[in-house]
């Protein structure tokens, strides 16, 4: 076994993810999962030395680049962790000698990544070595390392070599122009570079720091410089078991950075760089342990406010933490211009690029988490705004189409080919970008949410009104007249279920549409009446009259939704059922399985779903279901899901909690949890599946928590797996904090803001009032 879960002990019980022993098959995973950022930037836990299959990667949210031919996508930038080590005249290197102890540990409390090991040399050298690092939660521009080096049973020279690797490329295709270089004598060093296509500039700046137990040495540096590389060598004689220290530091700024919007040129182009040096002399002085401290401080807060405590297994306590480290520091917090990519900032996947997975799988845990990084998270959606108006006018639509994938600007970035169909040999075209829309209904959905969770009206009125009538607005013009059943269909579209295309009313689109035009009437008439200077303002900027508004109301009635009065089915899309039923089982758990043996054509031919469509939909609409159609649609859609998406089995999870199977619910939450976090070597290369750690949280408060909204009001129906005695969650509600605590007999609820007003909820059905700074028991 590879990864050990339950290592940590005392206060790190169940915050400690370790790899127990080094195997070149997991590079890849590890690195995608050992992932250290902050938000700003994300840096894959590639070792300090390198390795053959290694797939190092750092990336900067927001830093896109176009290269010709391709879709933009996030630019892999120079290499700051490479330290070679060379130990009385051999290179440092795990594949050769022995490693003797071993173990490479992720600590979610604290923020740090360390490795610890003992490495005996071809020549029978022995040396311990212990690596840390950290991606600053405290200046999000700076990280730090240390490596601690003992000779254990000989003396010699240390060499070390490290500074900056530009030349490194995102499968190849190079982001950058070759900038400046320079090295100062008080020892920073720094590069910069520029990205080919969208001309951003950015500079990386390092310094080194070398200690002889506990004393700082004053080292000689040897600099080497080579295309789009800057290196440092320094040597040192250590004495056998004397501790050999070496810090190295960085800070990276670019020209899109918030602080610089106003700069431009050769102006913008010195302030980066004086950044950069500036910050990064700070880090240096402070040294390596009070830059952590720092740094560990700003989690620890964040523990406190975010912590989930399941009393259950451990694995599972571990897992949703480690869910949410890693949606903490994939979300760029710091920059409402930017969202969360699919992969987060920890792999090439998807290339960086923002798809519904936000707003359906991430957005909840931020909006009863972190409510203000939730309205962050929604303001891209509107700075995109344009993007997708300029996507439904040139498709030939009114309003705004949001982009199935989206980078900087909103426009469409859907690459249109994708990999070879093994049957016909020919390569698939992708159409998510033409015809996945739901997401443009996915977007008011979130934010419909986000305002009845946190009541925050200043977002509504200013920015999220305006998002949700142009999207209405383009729904209208995009839904389809059927003379002959008078209604309106939506024809030629993706689901969320992608091994289905070119569909016919598909349900998931289709009754969110409806309750799109539904829930924008009803916000216009809403503001009409109660704020109508704010009405007054959005129809005059985008120019609603009375007309369009009844358009929507009559097309959002005749909306065409499948639903079999008497069996309470609903049809996936027109045709589903006359597909052909195969079965599934030799593909089922094995992603992508499928297809090895069947052509596009043919899984396109049958009734197989890569992942949740109407049970997705069974859960975001929820309250307009009845538990028979839950539990009638649930059975007949499960077994034929493959989950060949990792954005399935959580979804699953909830709804087998919703309709009372909680041992199929605690499955697929197990499930959902080893995704990245279990065994599978190879799950995870190209980075993690954010929208999954997304749907773990919604698995813990919303599926077996039971919380959701419902008109506007929370309720909570909580039901715990066998295995849980009691789970613990923070749930922010208009901008008050609480705590819920659930057992199998009882529900507690405690107001945490002194001066909260009372809150009305529902508990299983019943109505409470929760007193202003008070605490509401109820036992089952
Ligand atoms: C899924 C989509 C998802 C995308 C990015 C695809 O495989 O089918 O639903 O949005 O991955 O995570």
């Amino acid at each position: 076994m590879a990864i050990k879960y339950n290592h940590g002990k005392d206060e790190y019980h169940n915050w400690l993810v370790t790899e127990t022993n080094f195997d070149p098959e997991y590079l890849r995973k590890i690195e995608t999962i050992f992932t250290l950022g902050n938000g700003y930037m994300g840096v894959r836990a590639a070792t300090e030395e390198h390795y053959i299959g290694e797939s190092r990667g750092c990336y900067i949210a927001g830093l896109f680049d176009e290269f010709p031919g391709e879709v933009t996508e996030l630019a892999n930038i120079p290499d700051w962790l490479n330290v070679e080590i060379i130990l009385a005249g051999e290179r440092f290197d795990l594949t050769q000698g022995k490693v003797l102890a071993y173990q490479r540990i992720l600590n979610l409390k604290d923020g740090q990544l360390i490795r610890d090991v003992e490495w005996q040399s071809p020549k029978g050298k022995r040396s311990r070595l212990i690596f840390k690092r950290f991606v600053s939660l405290d200046n999000i521009h700076v990280a730090g390392m240390q490596i601690k080096i003992i000779p254990l049973n000989y003396s010699g020279k240390v060499e070390i070599q490290s500074g900056l690797n530009g030349q490194v490329t995102n499968s190849g295709v190079q982001h950058f122009i070759e900038g400046d270089k320079r090295v100062f004598s008080e020892g920073n060093m720094y590069i910069t570079c520029q990205t080919q296509e969208s001309n951003i500039i950015m500079a990386l700046a390092v310094h080194h720091r070398f200690f002889l137990e506990n004393k700082e040495l004053e080292l000689e540096k040897r600099f080497k410089t080579d295309r789009r590389q800057l290196f440092l060598t320094s040597e040192y004689s250590v004495e056998e078991e004397n501790e050999f220290v070496v810090e190295k530091f960085v800070a990276i700024y670019t020209g899109r950075d918030s602080e610089f919007l106003n700069l431009q040129g050769d102006q913008l182009k010195k302030e980066v760089v004086d950044r950069a040096l500036k910050d990064v002399t700070n880090a240096a002085q402070l040294g390596y342990d009070e830059l952590f401290n720092r740094h560990r401080n700003c989690w620890h807060k964040l523990w406190n406010q975010m912590d989930i405590k399941i009393d259950g297994p451990d694995f599972d306590q571990l897992a949703i933490r480690f869910a949410q480290f890693h949606l903490y520091q994939m979300t760029p917090v710091h920059d409402s211009r930017l969202s969360v990519a699919a992969k987060g900032l920890s792999g090439e996947g998807y290339k960086g690029h923002v798809f519904w997975d936000t707003e359906i799988f991430i957005l909840p845990f931020f909006i009863y988490t972190f409510p203000q990084i939730a309205r962050n998270l929604l303001f891209y959606r509107y700075h995109t705004l344009n993007g997708a108006r300029k996507k439904a006018c040139e498709s030939g639509y009114k309003g705004a189409m949001y982009a199935w994938e989206s980078a900087i600007t909103g426009e469409e970035t859907t690459p249109k080919w994708g990999g070879l169909d093994l049957k016909t040999g020919e390569q698939i075209r992708i159409w998510c970008g033409e015809i996945e829309q739901h997401i443009t209904c996915d977007v008011a959905y979130a934010i419909w949410h986000y305002l009845q969770v946190t009541n925050d009206y200043d977002f509504m009125f200013n920015y999220g009104a305006e998002i949700f009538m142009e999207t209405a607005r383009f729904w209208a013009s995009r839904v389809e007249y059927n003379e002959e059943r008078d209604q309106y269909e939506i024809n030629d579209v993706i689901g969320p279920d992608e091994y289905s295309e070119h569909v016919n009313n598909n349900a998931y689109t289709n009754y969110m549409v409806k309750w799109h035009l539904n829930k924008a009437i009803e916000i216009a008439n809403w503001l009409k009446k109660d704020k109508p200077e704010v009405w007054r303002e959005i129809s005059k900027k985008i120019n609603i009259s009375d007309d369009e508004l009844k358009d929507w109301q009559m097309k959002a009635e005749k909306i065409y939704v499948s639903h079999d009065e008497e069996s309470g089915l609903i049809e996936q899309f027109d045709g589903f059922m006359e597909k052909k039923e195969i079965d599934i089982t030799p593909f089922k758990g094995k992603v992508g399985a499928i297809a090895q043996h069947l052509s596009w054509e043919e899984i396109k031919e049958s009734q197989v779903l890569k992942q949740a469509d109407v049970v997705m939909l069974l859960y975001l609409l929820g309250n307009q279901f009845t538990q028979k159609e839950k539990k009638v649609n649930y059975e007949f859609y499960e077994p034929k899901t493959l989950h060949d998406s990792s954005l399935s089995p959580s979804i699953h999870a909830i709804l087998a909690a919703d309709i009372g199977d909680i041992k199929q619910a605690y499955k697929y939450f197990e499930r959902a949890s080893r995704i990245d976090l279990g065994e599978n070597p190879k799950s995870s290369d190209a980075g993690l599946h954010a929208a999954s750690l997304g749907g773990i949280w919604q698995a813990v408060v919303n599926g077996f928590g039971g919380v959701r909204v419902i008109d506007g009001e929370l309720n909570i129906n909580p039901r715990l797996p066998e295995k849980w005695e009691m789970i613990k969650f923070p749930l922010t509600w208009a901008g008050k904090k609480y705590e819920v605590e659930v057992s199998k007999r009882h529900i507690k609820i405690k107001s945490l803001d002194p001066g909260s007003n009372s809150l009305k909820l529902k508990i299983n059905g019943q109505q409470y009032l929760l007193g202003a700074n008070s605490e509401l028991g109820i036992n089952f």
